[in-house]
This record gives C-alpha cells, structure tokens and sequence, in this order.
C-alpha cells in the first residue's frame, strides 16, 4: 500500500523532472483509492503549477517549497476546486476564493494534487464521519487513520505526497499523525492565517501540516506562518526565518506531565513506548522533571462545550440558501432551513450544533458556556505557566494506537476521549507536535507529543528533530 516519491531536494537537483513525477503522485493516488485519502484531484492545476515552478527554478529563482508535492485537506478553499468539507450540505460547492495559506503555498513553489478526505467539518477522530465515504490506515486498512485530518495524513504516510495541510481544532492532525506514524505540527493560535479554512471553533481552528520529517515540517510551516490582513486573529510574531531546520544540539530539560502518564486510559504498548523515549532522552544528557497540570483532566468537557458553542454559531451559514446543496421538498423559507440542514448535515454534526446551542441557550448560558470559559482560563494559565519551567512538555500523542473501523463509532464519548492528550494545547493555543517513535506490538505507529511556548515552532521542531535521531532501531 505504500509508494516512495523521490524527495523535494532531489526534484530540485533535476526539476525537469517535477511534471513527471507530480503525473507519478497523481497516478499513486488513483491507484491507492481504496485509502480513501482524496476526495477531488486537481491534475490540470498540478500540472500547470509544474510547468510553473520548472520555469521558476530554472530562472533562477529561490523556492522554499521547490519540488514539494502537497496535498490539502478538503476544508481549506482553492479557487475554483471543490470544497466539501466532508458534507452532503456541501455537494457541488466550488469555492471562489483560495485560502491564504495556497495562496503562500503556490507562491513558494509547491505543487497541490488534490483534496482530502476527513470528518464532516472536522468533527470527529476517525474520519468516518466523512459524508463521502471513510478513510483506511496505510498500516493495517481494517483500522482508522484517525481523524479529523485522516485523508491528509493518509496522503502522507502511503507517500503519495511530500506534505499535507490538515486543520487542528482539537487534536485532528496531531492524532492522525500519531496513528499514521508521520510527523503533524498543530502551530500557536494566531500563527497562521485562518482566511479560507472552514470556520469550526474559531478561537481554536489553526491550519496545521504533516509530513514524514520534522524538517519538511519545517518548511511547510515558514511559508505559510505570518499576518494577515485578511484574518485578524493572525498574529505580526516574526516568522521562523533559518533557511531549514537544524536538530536541536544543546541540553534541554522536558517536563513529564505526570497526571498524563498515569492515565488509566494509556494502553501498556504507549506507555512502554513513552518509558523508552524517557529513557533515551536521559541517556542523551537531558534533564527530566515532572509537572503537574492539576486541571488538565477538565480539558475534554470545557472543549466539547466551547467548540460546539462556536460550531452552532459558524455553521449557522449552511442554510440552504447560500452554498450547494439544498432539500429538493421545500416548500417555504422554514422549510428550505429544516430539510436541507437536516439532511444535509450528518448525525454527528447534528449532535455538535444541538450541543452547541443547547449551551448558548438563555437559561444554560452562564452554567455551561461561562464555566467553560473559565475553566479554559485556568487549564490555559496553568500550561503556560508550567512551559516556563521547561522547554518543552512530553507526553504521548494519543491513550491508544489506530482503533478499528467502527470500534468508536457508535459511541461518541470513548470517540472524544481520543483527545484527551492533544486537547489542552488547542484551549491554551500554545504549539505542539507529533513525533513518531516506534510501532506497537500489532506494528501499529505510536506518537509522542511535544507542547512548547507561544511562538516557538521553530525551537519545538528542531527538538522533534533531535528526538527523531533517537528513535529506536528497526522502528
Ligand atoms: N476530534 C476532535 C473533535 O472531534 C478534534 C477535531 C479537530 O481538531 N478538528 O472535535
């Protein structure tokens, strides 16, 4: 199931052979379909991009992302492709604009080959809530890819494609990544421009990449990092500016989150695994000391609570009325609202906007949505302050490794319970990372996590990069 590309540094040793091997990747694709990691290809702008990027280089010209073949998750907008977002409601929808981060991605030469499959607007930990069929993990297809960005990290790990966009709104490139056994970056809020990412929870969405190294990360993340005017919540920090990325060489000292590592929820091959990096990472010369988030435990409910009340609001948009689909039954303004939201939307779409307004509403507001606010306060206050302490924090990715299709399905609660690790970055909006270490005992991929400060992408990679020269042999 899996194919190997040549790598963006050997494309731009030759890069007249970019058109031939973009034909390659989009070829892979086809053949992989069975994965169910792409929903629409884009051949006519890959190859035009090609074309575009040979005669670039070839005049000289300096691209960061010279000879790299991406791919997008189907919740981020290119002009004139389809945007989907998993959803019925959206059939036949093509978006009019590009999100800025193509727009910086094309820029600095990648090539796009398609769009990817996920949870119907990112809602979910398995992509099985995609309306437009699931996804299966490169590593053992009776298993999820995990979710919400599956198709991205799908893409990635069967080596169809050098890098992927996916988008975290709580955990949905760090845990695909960790399933898939690839690198996932979910970056600080505010780093990178949401302008053309389907809002979900906008106080919490980041577009986020995967790749298979820290270092093609890396690059990913330089371009598409920086203000925006058209998205005012994007922040004018400098942006990581080294021209790629170099291991991390000093000594560090990590914080272990020790209500995490005791999780009854870890299975025994993770926590193994999380034993050994600790292990290699003293032998190495670092210094290791717990830390407690005393308040990260409430980090599951505050999300589910603050990210339904903002995705009740954002998809109030999907009416009937302005985009694709609408009920072919209605018979008045009431009518075109009810049918086509009804079935338009997903059963677990559905559930979220009930959630959702159910917390906003009069009489629950201030028990459920203010509470919320202010438990994420403090779980975010408390992260924070601990990442002054430390360079960065250590934990594992994800309680498990890929589960099976349709093992969590029907019940939502163990679904959201796969987040329990990557969640309170996302309330804190602080950047974290996705290494692969090793593989379980049934050769399943298992990720480590790394949280660090606002702003630190940069240091935080060239950490992952130095934990991937420590990874166990054979892996
Ligand atoms: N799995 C989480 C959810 O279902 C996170 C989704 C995401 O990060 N987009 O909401």
């Amino acid at each position: 199931m899996l194919r190997r590309i040549p790598s963006p540094a050997a494309i731009r040793q030759s890069p007249r052979r970019l058109p031939d091997i973009v034909g390659q990747s989009l070829a892979s694709a086809r053949e992989l379909s069975s994965l169910g990691a792409f929903v629409s290809l884009l051949d006519a702008r890959a190859h035009q991009q090609a074309q575009s990027v040979v005669s670039r280089i070839e005049s000289g010209e300096q691209l960061p992302l010279g000879g790299y073949i991406v791919a997008v998750k189907d919740n981020i907008a290119i002009k004139d492709a389809p945007l989907t977002c998993g959803s019925k409601i959206l059939d036949f929808h093509q978006s009019t604009f590009s999100a800025t981060v193509i727009e910086r991605l094309e820029e600095a030469g990648a090539v796009i080959i398609g769009k990817t499959n996920l949870d119907e607007f990112a809602m979910g930990s398995s992509t099985e809530n995609s309306a437009l069929g699931i996804a299966l993990n490169p590593f053992d297809p009776d298993r999820v890819p995990g979710g919400s960005s599956g198709g991205s990290a799908v893409a990635v790990a069967a080596g169809i494609c050098h890098a992927s966009l996916g988008s975290e709104t709580g955990g949905s490139v760090r845990q695909p990544a960790a399933f898939c056994g690839i690198c996932g970056l979910k970056p600080t809020y505010g780093r990178v421009s949401r302008y053309g990412l389907v809002a979900f929870g906008s106080s919490l969405d980041q577009v986020s990449p995967f790749a298979k190294t820290c270092a093609e990360v890396y690059d990913v993340i330089r371009v598409i990092s920086g203000s925006d005017q058209r998205d005012a919540t994007s922040s004018a920090a400098p942006v990581p500016d080294s021209a790629c990325l170099e291991p991390f060489s000093g000594k560090l000292r990590i914080g272990l989150v020790k209500d995490f590592l005791e999780h009854e929820a870890l299975e025994p091959d993770v926590r193994i695994a999380m034993n050994d990096t600790i292990s290699a990472l003293k032998k190495a010369g670092h210094e290791l000391v717990e830390v407690e988030l005393p308040n990260a435990k409430y980090s599951i409910p505050v999300y589910y609570i603050v990210a339904t009340a903002e995705a009740s609001s954002n998809l109030a948009r999907f009416d009937g009325v302005r985009y694709g689909y609408r009920h072919r039954d209605v018979t008045d303004l009431a009518s075109v609202y009810d049918l086509t939201r009804e079935a338009g939307f997903g059963k677990e779409v559905r559930r979220r906007i009930m959630m959702g307004t159910y917390v906003l509403s009069a009489g629950y507001y201030d028990a459920y949505y203010t509470t919320a606010l202010k438990v994420r306060r403090i779980i975010a206050d408390e992260l924070v302050n601990a990442l002054k302490y430390v360079d960065v924090l250590l934990t594992p990715t994800t309680p498990s490794t890929a589960f099976k299709i349709g093992e969590k399905i029907d019940d939502p609660v163990s679904m959201y319970l796969s987040d329990i690790f990557t969640v309170p970055a996302n309330l804190a909006g602080v950047p974290a990372l996705s290494v692969p270490w090793s593989l379980d005992s049934k050769g399943l991929p298992i990720g480590i996590q790394l949280m660090a400060p606002h702003f630190t992408e940069e240091k935080l990679l060239s950490i992952g990069a130095a934990i991937e020269l420590l990874r166990p042999e054979g892996k």
